[in-house]
């Protein structure tokens, strides 16, 4: 058998280098907060590969729900109807409130599905000529990998050298309602944004701002569409992060925990007149609303009322905010976030992040560092206080010595 280091090579022998694992440590095994490499060593896992473990690793209900689904039946396509997509379906509109549901796949997938949706919209009912449809996003966000939305990054590691992009885009600072109002042009369809953005640190807008754009678009005939694969189901202690503020958006896309942790399942929701707009055959997925996918997305969705995950996401964020704030220690620039959404951003005085993620991994805290200064915290919502404890104390150690 091979070692950590004949793994990692021949990993990197043969699988493309796109991206560039934060540790050495060869994780082998999952259960719950915790992570398990070869050597036997268990890390708390403060990161939950980009906040998608909600439910911690292999959460045994959704483990059951899918195994029960294997020995049914596992692909039918939309060829043909299955038996899991209708329930599925009916509980994320039940709980988001949304009248309907297009299921996909990745969350790059979901969101190219509501931009679709949304230029639909523009042309057929708000009577924008044809290929003049424009979408406005925001600066620094990340919605995904594929060439359209890869071309309105604005992180040139994502963008460079895969032009030409998709036209159609228009990018304003972020946190900024009256750039959007001053944006808006006739051929306007909607406003892309995320309710914080997850991705380039863990960025909170000023509160009332998801207002005062519900409300500028709603003036001016703009679709509002709410990035909700990172901040939604729980992880900022509310079910969806809108719900901070009272609004709704027109197009909510989620994601990442909707899979539970186990498989890519994404999901677009949106009132009935507008996603009426996508007939027979007009947009399509080979696995979107597969029903193991739906069985597995299904018992997620019951996890987190039956185990009050939101409240506990609330909860353990407030404390964790409040226990960090504490710490007798002059490196911390800022503590930011909401929920079990957090960051932790280290002074520059204070040097790089990365040897104190690398003190944290050898104290058994899984995190991982986001640009030169700032500490992602976002473990599983299941997390306890007790677990929760044993890892503030690692990173207090970390901090103050
Ligand atoms: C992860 C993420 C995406 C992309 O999802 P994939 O499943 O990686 O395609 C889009 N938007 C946000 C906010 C994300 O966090």
């Amino acid at each position: 058998m091979l070692d950590a280091d004949g793994i990692i090579s021949e990993m990197e022998t043969y699988c493309a280098q796109n991206t560039r694992p934060a540790f050495p440590v060869v994780i082998i095994k999952g259960d719950g907060v915790w992570v398990e490499d070869l050597e036997g060593n268990r890390y708390l896992d403060m990161f939950s590969s980009f906040s998608t473990l909600n439910f911690g690793h292999r959460h045994p209900k959704i483990i059951a729900a899918m195994e029960r689904q294997l020995k049914e039946i596992t692909l039918t396509s939309r060829a043909f109807y299955n038996d899991k997509l209708g329930p599925f379906s009916k509980h994320v509109c039940e709980i988001s409130g949304f009248d309907m549901v297009l299921p996909m796949t990745t969350g790059t997938e979901a969101i190219e599905t509501a931009i679709k949706l949304a230029r639909k919209w523009g042309y057929r009912k708000k009577g924008v000529k044809q290929n003049m449809a424009e979408i406005i996003v925001c600066e620094n966000n990340y919605h995904g990998a594929s060439t359209t939305i890869a071309g309105f990054s604005s992180d040139p590691r994502i963008s460079q050298d895969y032009g030409p992009f998709s036209s159609g885009f228009k990018k304003i600072p972020f946190n900024n309602a009256e750039a959007l109002e001053e944006a808006i042009r006739a051929n306007t369809v909607a406003f892309l944004v995320e309710p914080i953005q997850a991705e380039s640190g863990i960025i909170v807008p000023k509160q009332g701002y998801l207002k005062e754009v519900r409300q500028i678009c709603s003036r001016n005939d703009v679709l509002l569409i709410l990035d909700e694969i990172q901040t939604g189901l729980g992880r900022t202690g509310r079910l969806f992060a809108f719900q901070h503020e009272g609004i709704v958006p027109d197009i909510l896309v989620l994601g990442k925990a909707l899979g539970g942790g186990i498989l890519p399942t994404s999901a677009v929701l949106a009132p009935r007149e507008i996603m009426s707009l996508y007939t027979h055959g007009t947009h399509g997925s080979t696995f979107g609303g597969n029903p193991l996918a739906c069985a597995v997305a299904d018992a997620a969705l019951s996890v987190i009322a039956e185990e009050g995950l939101v409240e506990n996401a609330r909860q353990m964020g407030e404390y964790l905010m409040h226990q960090l704030g504490k710490m007798k220690t002059g490196k911390v620039r800022e503590l930011r976030g909401k929920g079990l959404l957090l960051a932790l951003e280290i002074k520059k005085t204070a040097g790089n992040v990365r040897p104190l993620c690398e003190k944290l991994l050898k104290l058994g805290v899984l995190v991982k560092a986001k640009g030169d200064q700032t500490i992602r915290l976002a473990p599983p919502l299941i997390i306890s206080k007790e677990q929760l404890d044993w890892a503030i104390q690692g990173i207090e150690q970390v901090l103050e010595s």
